[in-house]
């Protein structure tokens, strides 16, 4: 088994909701409310739900945009949170690094390519401007746009090309960890899969870890090692990718799976060929009691509503829903 090098543990994110001239706090939105996972060293793990599920208040939490309420994340090992300035600086901010899904509003259309990818290693490196550019150069012959894009401006590039000068940025520092939010949604179909097999083999060439966070249930299959499916800021089922699209576990799993047109599997042979999900998923600011997907799941039952499910292990990966009592 590969190393972990990054884990969530219990990790929570609940943002306050205040009204009047004193601000006053009534309610409190939460975001993410007790999530675990850990992401090994040169695998890529995926997180995936609705808009709204909280992916990406984890995914801004792991580039420390956002305090967590409660939780740890821990990195090789160590608590983030209890590092020192110069800690985070040197041994965590470099080795974390994010691909956004639009590749155009990440980048300053003013700056050629050559500063675009250079700017991690002017900020944080003393690089003189010339081995600054000798890097840039090996890194824009490692995506695949090549030396000659160095002196061209962003606009001048396609959609694709693009978020290959994205990647390219995001390695100048020599990560361990790339957060990739969305990372092919924004390009043409025909694009996706150039962008995804360039970040797979960036991966085996520099044993590089990611987390993905998507939607798009064939772009999590095609790039993940592990996967968690997120419903109202909590894990529903995680575990072995392969193993949760062939046997998906948890009514919600199954009903993404289902939306997505990705073949369903073999054991949803009796009229569960097509499950629809129905309504909108309810706000987190009052989360229905039970567990959370009862309001919209087509196999609840009597306890759905009162009881919160437990994670429970089920063969290789785990679900929290009372069916697997
Ligand atoms: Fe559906 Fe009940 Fe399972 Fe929740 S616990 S997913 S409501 S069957």
């Amino acid at each position: 088994m590969a190393e972990v090098l990054l884990e969530a543990r219990d990790i929570v994110k609940h943002y306050p909701v205040t009204r009047g001239l004193l601000q006053r706090t009534v309610g409190w939105v939460r975001a993410v409310d007790g999530v675990s996972f850990t992401v090994e060293q040169g695998k890529t793990f995926s997180l995936v739900g609705e808009s709204g599920a909280g992916k990406t208040t984890i995914a801004k939490a792991i580039l420390l945009l956002e305090r967590l309420t409660s939780g740890n994340i821990l990195f090789e090992g160590k608590d983030v949170y209890k590092f020192s300035a110069a800690q985070l600086k040197t041994g965590y901010r470099p080795k974390v690094q994010s691909v956004q899904q639009n590749p155009w509003s990440s980048m300053n259309p003013r700056m050629r390519v050559r500063d675009i990818v250079g700017e991690p290693l002017f900020v944080n490196t003393k690089q003189p401007k010339k081995e600054v550019y000798d890097n840039v150069s090996k890194l824009l012959d490692q995506v695949g746009i090549g030396a000659e894009g160095m002196t061209r401006y962003p606009h001048e590039f396609s959609g694709g090309q693009r978020q290959r000068i994205a990647v390219a940025r995001a390695l100048a520092l020599h990560p361990n960890l790339l957060v990739l939010d969305e990372p092919v949604s924004a390009l043409d179909v025909s694009i996706r899969a150039q962008i995804m097999n360039l970040l797979k083999d960036l991966q085996t060439q520099f044993n590089l870890s990611y987390i993905v966070i998507a939607h798009n249930l064939a772009t999590v299959r095609y790039m993940s090692h592990g996967v968690a499916i997120m419903y109202l800021g909590q894990l529903v089922e995680y575990g072995d990718t392969e193993e949760l699209f062939k046997n998906p576990l948890h009514p919600y799993t199954r009903a993404l799976i289902s939306a997505s047109q990705l073949t369903l599997p073999e054991d949803a042979k009796d009229g569960a060929k097509q499950i629809i999900l129905t309504g909108e998923m309810p706000s987190p600011l009052n989360p229905p009691p039970g567990c959370r997907f009862h309001t919209r799941c087509a196999e609840a039952g009597e306890l759905c509503s009162k009881e919160i499910p437990d994670m429970r292990q089920v063969g290789k990966n785990y679900v929290k829903c009372h069916h697997y009592k």
